[in-house]
């Protein structure tokens, strides 16, 4: 895809190919591979570093020089990556989504969780929680922060907040020091695809009693 603005970070990536992050935090991380070239191309070069170390410390420590060396190969030799297939026309989940909801937009069992906001929860491990969101156009998500880390992945339309404007593909990585109020743009309704490992903390009353309510 195009036009991708905001990517993951490089420590989001090592966590993937390490396996140690949370399922949610999984599905969002391959949900925007599957849609970002340049994200799966760090993310080979991360999966042939665990692949060289592995093969020739196996479980012993690894020497600098060894992982400058593994570096300086990966950078001789760029490893080749297929761009995505394109999805059908009316898809909007990519592949690894389509797995998780057993379809694509039209099999999500939605919940209206007020302001027009409705989610669907996904079924994933304990660790962390992932939900479809859907915020109707120009509608605003109450202001809020965040007890760990919230991944939000654009699927459809786009949303604002302080930090910047966030497209179809786009990644945002919020955490504790953040403090946010996403507005989807006029036009389309927004979907987005958001993985969190603690509570978000709102600010309003009526917000933090819909939480209690919705479980968000
Ligand atoms: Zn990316
Ligand atoms: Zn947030």
């Amino acid at each position: 895809m195009k036009s991708i603005n905001h990517h993951l970070t490089d420590q989001l990536l090592m966590g993937y190919s390490a396996g140690s992050l949370p399922e949610a935090f999984n599905l969002v991380v391959a949900t925007h591979v599957s849609l970002c070239d340049e994200c799966r191309a760090r993310m080979h070069e991360f999966d042939a570093v665990g692949g060289v170390l592995m093969d020739e410390a196996g479980i012993e420590a690894v020497s600098d020089d060894c992982l400058a060396a593994t570096m300086a190969l990966i950078a001789a030799a760029p490893v080749e990556v297929k761009p995505a297939p394109a999805p059908a026309v009316s898809s909007i989940f990519p592949a690894p989504l389509q797995d998780y909801v057993g379809g694509d937009l039209d099999a999500v069992e939605w919940r209206r969780i007020g302001g027009g906001v409705s989610q669907a929860i996904l079924q994933t491990s304990d660790e962390a929680t992932v939900r479809l969101l859907r915020i109707p156009a120009g509608v605003a998500v109450p202001d809020h922060g965040h007890g760990g880390m919230e991944l939000t992945l654009v699927l459809q339309g786009a949303f604002r907040d302080e930090t910047d404007r966030f497209g179809p593909g786009d990644i945002e990585v919020a955490n504790e020091e953040m403090v946010h109020q996403p507005v989807a743009e006029a036009g389309l309704d927004c979907i987005c695809l958001s993985a969190t490992d603690a509570p978000l903390r709102f600010s309003g009353i009526l917000p933090r009693m819909a939480q209690r309510v919705f479980g968000i």
